[in-house]
This record gives structure tokens, sequence and C-alpha cells, in this order.
């Protein structure tokens, strides 16, 4: 990394660099900030950093990070355990979480089917997923992401879970194509929810 900075900073810097977005120049302009910073205040980032692996966990029923286990969801008496909604992070089930017209679970995937990337079916919770469908489950919501590899994933669990005796419906197309959950509104979002549609055997 940069040239002329003392041990710990080339430390902080090298750790910095690692994070998603973040290059060598973005990480000097943090590391600067942190060095400025009265030392509980800069201490808080690492306490964060520390208490968020220490205390929290995926939920070992859909694989929802969270502080209990079941995660709150899950343990909701409230939330229909008959219908299942399968996203690809926990960023998106914070966004379909926050529009309030999911009333079921979900099935956090840890991503999407990206062969470019190497990642195929063994790298996601699909094998979960298929555990998970007792007889009280009716219906399993495809929610990846309406792109390519999105919709590319959707099929391949399509086919993974043919012959099973559930309703595989997917978001609907209120989504515009190429749109991330994430970023959608809640108003979209909820729409996408409750005008689902049956996927084609
Ligand atoms: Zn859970």
């Amino acid at each position: 990394m940069g040239q002329g900075y003392s041990e710990p900073v080339e430390r902080l810097l090298a750790e910095l660099g690692k994070l998603p977005g973040v290059g060598q120049r973005t990480a000097e302009r943090l590391a600067y900030h942190l060095l400025r910073q009265p030392a509980e205040e800069a201490m808080k980032l690492a306490i964060a950093i520390r208490d968020l692996k220490k205390l929290v966990r995926p939920c070992s029923v859909c694989g929802n990070p969270d502080e209990t286990d079941p995660c709150a969801v899950c343990a909701d008496p409230r939330r229909d355990r008959g219908a299942i909604l399968v996203v690809e992070t926990p960023k998106d089930l914070a966004a379909i979480e926050r529009c309030g017209a999911w009333h079921g679970v979900y099935h956090i995937l840890g991503g999407r089917l990206a062969p470019l990337d190497g990642l195929g079916p063994e790298d996601l919770r699909v094998r979960e997923l298929v555990a998970r469908l007792t007889p009280e489950v009716r219906e399993v919501v495809l929610g990846t992401n309406p792109d390519l590899e999105g919709d590319g994933t959707a099929l391949y669990l399509r086919e993974a879970l043919a012959g099973r005796p559930v309703r595989i419906s997917r978001l609907a197309r209120g989504l515009p194509a190429g749109s991330t959950i994430e970023y959608s509104s809640g108003a979209v979002l909820a729409e996408a929810v409750s005008a689902r549609v049956a996927m084609p055997e």
C-alpha cells in the first residue's frame, strides 16, 4: 500500500483496503480521519465491529444475522411459516421488512449464482432451503434480484424444487428489470410482493 507510513497505519490501510468499494485513496482518507479523532471516538468503531462479530450470528433456520437464534422473524409467532421468501442477502430481507408487505418467513441464500465469479449452487444455502420444505410449507417465493444472475438463480431454484408439493412464485415484475431489491422503494417492493406470480413448471 502507501509508502512512508508507520507499521500500525500500514496495517489499518491494509484492513480498510479489504472493504468493498474502498480503494487506497479512500483508505488513506479514513485512516487520517481516525488518526485525528479522539481515542474514545475511534474506539467506538472498533467496539462496534467486535460486538458485531461477538453478538450477531446467522439464524440456524433462515440464515438472517441476529442477536438471537432463531432470529426475531423466525421466532415471531405471528409470522406465517407456510410461506418462505427466498432472498439473496440480509440487506434484501431488511428492505422487504421495511415495506411491511410480507408476513411469511425468509430464507437467506447468501448470494446468487454467478458462474463468472465462480459462485455455484454449493456456495448458496440451497440444501438448507430444501430441508425446510416440511408439509407445513405451502409456498416458496423466489425473491432474487430482477437481473441476469438473479433470474438465473431463480430458474435454478425452481428446478431444484421441482416436484415438491409447494407453490413456487417469483416477485412480480413491478420491480423494473435490472433494478435491485435493496434500492427499490417500499411501495414498489410491497407491490412486487403482493402481485407475485407463480413460476411455470
Ligand atoms: Zn431466522
